[in-house]
């Protein structure tokens, strides 16, 4: 089974396909932009993973767009994209403790660091 849903390209005016298969190997999503191509990853793909309407070229994708969400939300994708933001989380975190360090350097270096 395969659903194609066309998306909307930032460079140029020509929609990107983005085909969404269900097959016994699992569902695969694959996308004919530069990137997509060669399997990696690409905002179209990511866009119709996270369900962002706003990469829908028309008012005709929403059903096969729809139809996708419902595979996408009963496969292990969200558990997937659960764990890339808890990842984006610790990396806020950890950004935020590296300038806190920086300033705190910063902060010695002027007013002198005792030892
Ligand atoms: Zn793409």
């Amino acid at each position: 089974m395969e659903i194609i849903i066309l998306a909307n390209s930032s460079s140029r005016d020509e929609p990107y396909t983005v085909a969404i298969s269900f097959t016994e190997t699992g569902l695969s999503i694959f996308c004919n932009c530069p990137a997509g191509e060669w399997g990696k990853y690409c905002k179209h793909k990511m866009a119709v993973l996270l369900g962002d309407e706003k990469i829908l070229y028309d008012d005709k994708q929403i059903e096969n767009f729809n139809k996708a969400s419902k595979w996408i939300s009963e496969s292990s994708y969200p558990l997937l994209v659960a764990k890339l933001r808890e990842s984006e989380k610790e990396l806020e975190a950890v950004k935020k403790t590296i300038k806190n360090m920086k300033e705190e350097i910063a902060y010695s270096m002027k007013e002198g660091l005792k030892s």
